[in-house]
């Protein structure tokens, strides 16, 4: 997401990149995705958004039921006011949107199937090795923008701290043809658990998440029982799915340093800040950061500068949507009977007032040419 939106804001600057993605297909892998109207403002100056909506769902509201009883306790209005959408889409869906865009420019050279290796300080330029089972090929670069996710192995060998545990285990799971969700975003929250379920593939399909603890069993045949006391709307999804997989949530340690190599290498999106995903705003996060690092980039007298302006105006932003995450970790985690109180708060809120607690998040626009 990062490295494919970060080439294409540098291509619209008329700036040569080359992206180094280590698998040697875009494949069709992955779960779904929400993306927000912040980020969809990124993605519509850099391709066809109406192509993109056309592979996802749009959404109106992301609806909070109570786990046992699957009573709606309020619908939270997503889509923005300059009508930028809400969109739910498979992720492969989204790479494949970047990665045909991204294709059609001469200024971007996608390489894949090649891991990148050393990075070290050549004179004034860097030195890259990009290692391929055909061997090991040299690049000259002025700047590498380390886009490789949480377990990102550029953050290893500059030997920072490690994504840390949180605790927390993602089921990520598909349903096809069986039961949907009623409409939008829906979730589903109980103690020490959530679930959240919304239609991918232009809606033929159902992406279902299951949040829990992960000092549980890693049988996925036990998933069934632990959720039997929910709302049957969700055990019937829960039921439909066909596999699930187990994704041990970890998280970057909030003062990881982002700026490496005398400023000359930047880290960005998961491998900067991955967070809990209980915003759904770490590819959010990736597509903003690649927005602004090309603009400082474009308007700076010096990569110092540039990487210094871009850090200074992401770290609060990002800082701000990590302690969002945490608010919705406490509230949407509530036992019996504090969960009483939040459901009755949220109930008592109107759409307007809901909607004004993320607008801050939502309205975010990039910056201006
Ligand atoms: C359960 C779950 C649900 C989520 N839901 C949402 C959501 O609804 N909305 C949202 O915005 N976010 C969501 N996220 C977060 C989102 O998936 C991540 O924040 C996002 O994928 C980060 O993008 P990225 O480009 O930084 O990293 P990645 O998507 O991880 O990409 C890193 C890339 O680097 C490549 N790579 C790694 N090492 C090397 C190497 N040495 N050489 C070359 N290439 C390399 C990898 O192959 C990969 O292609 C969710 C996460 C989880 C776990």
């Amino acid at each position: 997401m990062a490295g494919l939106t970060m080439a294409l804001e540098l291509a619209r600057r008329d700036r040569p990149c080359i992206v180094v993605e280590r698998a040697p297909r875009l494949e069709e892998v992955g779960a779904g995705l929400q993306l927000s109207p912040n980020a969809l403002r990124v993605l519509a100056r850099l391709g066809d958004l109406n192509d993109l909506k056309a592979r996802g769902t749009v959404a109106e509201t992301v609806t909070l039921h109570a786990a046992r009883t699957g009573r709606p306790i309020a619908s939270v209005p997503v889509s923005s006011a300059d009508g930028t959408p809400y969109l739910s889409i498979h992720r492969a869906d989204l790479q494949s949107w970047l990665a045909r865009t991204a294709a059609a420019s001469s200024r971007i050279d996608l390489r894949l199937g090649r891991d990148i290796g050393v990075v070290a300080r050549d004179g004034g330029d860097l030195r890259v090795e990009a290692i391929s089972p055909d061997g090991t090929e040299i690049l000259q670069t002025t700047l590498v923008i380390a886009a490789d996710g949480v377990n990102s192995p550029t953050a290893q060998r500059l030997g920072l701290e490690g994504p840390a545990a949180t605790g927390a285990l993602a089921w990520r799971g598909r349903v096809t043809g069986g039961p949907m969700p009623a409409g939008g975003i829906e979730a589903w929250l109980g103690p020490r658990r959530h679930a959240v379920a919304y239609p991918i593939a232009g809606g033929r399909e159902t992406n279902l998440v299951l949040i829990e603890p992960a000092s549980g069993s890693v049988d996925p045949a036990d998933l069934p029982a632990r959720f039997s006391k929910w709302d049957r709307r969700l055990g019937a999804m829960i039921a439909a799915v066909g596999a699930f997989t187990a994704w041990p949530l970890k998280a970057v340690p909030g003062a990881r340093p982002w700026r490496h190599l005398g400023d000359r290498l930047i880290l960005i999106g998961d491998a900067a800040h991955a967070m809990l995903p209980y915003a759904a705003q770490g590819a959010a996060m990736a597509i903003e950061d690649a927005a602004v690092l090309a603009n400082h980039l474009d308007r700076a007298a010096d990569l110092s500068n540039a990487l210094r302006a871009y850090e200074t105006e992401r770290r609060p932003r990002i800082d701000k949507v990590r302690s969002r995450v945490g608010f919705h970790r406490f509230v949407y985690h509530l036992p019996f009977p504090l969960s009483l109180g939040r459901n009755a708060v949220l109930a008592s809120r109107s759409a307007a007032s809901l909607a004004g607690d993320l607008a801050w998040l939502y309205d975010w626009r990039p910056p201006k040419d």
